[in-house]
């Protein structure tokens, strides 16, 4: 198995318990459903019944013309089922796409709600998984299943009843293939949700690996590393093809165990019924009508079974759906209320990995509007503890606070009020100017969303797009520009407005042909935050009120950069080499006010 955690699954319960209570939403559309349903099975009936009544009237002698009577009869009875087969299924349909729109929904929101953290451990590969080829297997579980079972369940009992009516004698022969269908259906479920659950797991691991290799390609091939990447890919294929085979292999078994089971009851009740017959204990009529029935329960009982196969596979797809959900919050909301704005780390340990701490006992207090510089060599755990305090990881050991409370106990609604994280990446995201501002507060005025825009330089090309603030954009819509791009992630956090910022790689954010208007709407953002730079440049750390060099996990330097550099240490010496040769290029920090 890879080191990658995977998400959980959830329980066979579980998931029967999600599936009743999705169906008990609509019980108008299901007793609809069921009803035309009924009333066209019962349509269906009437062939069988007067085909059996057509051989008696033979024997017992007749005109063509009540044959013909009978034949007009049947011709309308198929007619009439036909029509009201069609609006059954039509209801059906509907109700299935309707319960999958809803099993959409609350995946989104289910995994919406999943702590970063989470998906970091986990890999994208097994959520992009999941939300692919298990939202596509259960749709189309949902979208045929639910239709076909409700025919096959309302066929099979009207089809049952008529032929207890016809002659109970008469159902019995039928009985014979019951425990052949019993005993291949219970084997093959014991194995399938299983085999169904491995095949999902290394089609997931399958994913991740390649996903992993593609975008680490080049540092894969400066290590000569390919053939490494070639073994895994190799070893995850053999792994996927072993599981589908397994699932394959239950598949030839079940599937002609259940033909034999049902060519047996429509053998035994025309054997048996013409036994019948000759001891004078059934008539042509039933024999015939039943033989017909027995004939018409095959086909639902096929779909129910067939169905059966088709539902491991929508069960197995909806345990790792609803699993998703069952992922630990991180996050423990407490009572406790920030009070004040100074951000604090104390003695911060933290490790991705159990047993190797990457921080070793971090401290660092911010005064509140302070700005520091984060350098040090890659590697050194820089971005792992900016996303500590900006509370996107909890601490192994040790607080991070925001006027005195831990922020991984503070709602992330609240918590974005108080330190935000801006990395390079930066979202379009499908919708509307307005919405993709306005995101950390949806309830937002268009003129706050108008001040945010004024204050990121970024009014005048907005105000130009096609519908201005209901301009939609993302994939298919307008397309901006990175720079814009970046203006409008700069103007979601005006909107957020927390009063700390953690800056990622916040220099390289810039894109140097737009860099100076950028920098005046980053600036502008920064202004009376509090500010922690990590500063991938050196360039843009002598203007901060402090400088923290990060070694190794551990803060080896602390204090302002002309103190450092009096000190002559680490940083004083980086700052030699940096600043021998070239002029400071103009920085983020040094338009403050
Ligand atoms: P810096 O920002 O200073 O370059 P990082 O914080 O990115 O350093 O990395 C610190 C250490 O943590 C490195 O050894 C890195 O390999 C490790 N690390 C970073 N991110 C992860 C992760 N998601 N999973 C496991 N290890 C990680």
């Amino acid at each position: 198995m890879s080191a990658r955690q995977m998400l959980p699954v959830a329980s066979t319960a579980e998931v029967r318990r999600y599936a009743r209570g999705l169906m008990r939403r609509h019980p108008r559309e299901w007793s609809a459903a069921l009803t035309l349903h009924g009333v066209a099975a019962v349509a269906g009936l009437a062939m069988p019944w007067l085909i059996g009544r057509l051989v008696q009237a033979i024997q017992d002698g007749t005109t063509t013309t009540t044959v013909d009577k009978v034949a007009l009869a049947i011709v309308g009875f198929v007619l009439v089922q036909s029509v009201l087969v069609r609006f059954a299924k039509l209801a059906s349909a509907k109700l299935g796409e309707r319960m999958l729109a809803e099993l959409r929904e609350d995946f989104v929101d289910r995994t919406l709600a999943i702590p970063l953290s989470t998906v970091e451990r986990a890999g994208t590969g097994d959520l992009l998984t999941r939300t692919s080829r298990d939202v596509d297997a259960l749709s189309h579980s949902i979208r045929f299943a639910v239709p076909e079972i409700l025919i096959a369940i309302v066929t099979l009992v009207f089809s049952a009843g008529a032929l207890i009516v016809v002659g109970p004698l008469l159902a019995l022969p039928c009985l014979l293939g019951v425990p052949v269908l019993w005993a291949g259906s219970r084997w093959y479920l014991k194995r399938a949700p299983q085999g169904y659950l491995r095949e999902s797991a290394a089609y997931s691991d399958l994913t991740d690996g390649l996903a992993e290799t593609v975008e680490a390609a080049r540092t894969v091939e400066a290590l000569g590393g390919q053939q490494l990447r070639i073994e895994r890919t190799d070893t995850d294929i053999s792994r996927s093809f072993a599981a589908e085979r397994y699932t394959l292999y239950l598949r030839t078994i079940f599937f002609p165990l259940m033909e034999v089971g049902y060519l047996v009851p429509v053998v035994a009740t025309l054997l048996i019924g013409g036994w019948y017959y000759s001891q004078g204990w059934a008539n042509l009529f039933q024999v015939t009508a039943a033989t017909l029935y027995v004939q018409q329960l095959i086909d639902p009982v096929d779909r129910l079974l067939s169905w059966l196969d088709e539902l491991q596979v929508g069960q197995a797809s909806m345990a790792r759906l609803l699993g998703v959900s069952n992922v630990a919050d991180d996050r423990q909301e407490s009572r406790g209320r920030p009070n004040g704005e100074r951000l604090e780390a104390t003695d911060v340990r933290f490790s991705y990995v159990d047993g190797r701490d990457v921080l070793h006992g971090i401290s660092l207090s911010m005064d509140p509007g302070e700005r520091l510089a984060m350098v040090g060599p890659s590697g050194a755990g820089k971005s792992t503890l900016g996303r500590l305090l900006a509370g996107i990881h909890g601490p192994r050991t040790g607080s991070v606070t925001v006027g005195g409370a831990p922020l991984t106990e503070l709602p992330l609604r609240e918590l974005r009020q108080h330190v935000a994280l801006v990395t390079q990446e930066h979202h379009v995201f499908l919708g509307t100017l307005r919405e993709n501002v306005a995101l950390a507060r949806p309830e937002v005025s268009d003129a706050e969303i108008r001040t945010a825009l004024e204050a990121v330089d970024a009014w005048q090309w907005a105000q130009q797009l096609p519908a201005g603030l209901d301009t939609e954009l993302g994939s298919g819509n307008i397309t901006l520009s990175p720079a814009q791009a970046q203006q409008l992630a700069l103007a979601r956090l005006v909107i957020a407005d927390p009063h700390t910022l953690v800056l990622d790689e916040a220099t390289s954010l810039i894109d140097p042909r737009a860099a100076r208007h950028l920098e005046r709407s980053l600036a502008a953002v920064l202004e009376g935050r509090t500010v922690i730079a990590i500063a991938h440049r050196l360039f843009s750390a002598h203007d901060a009120d402090r400088v923290a060099v990060v070694e190794d996990g551990r803060i080896t330097e602390l204090g302002p950069h002309h103190e450092l550099v009096a000190a002559g240490g680490a940083y004083a010496a980086l700052w030699r080499s940096w600043h021998g040769d070239r002029q400071p290029l103009p920085s983020i920090m040094t338009s403050r006010s």
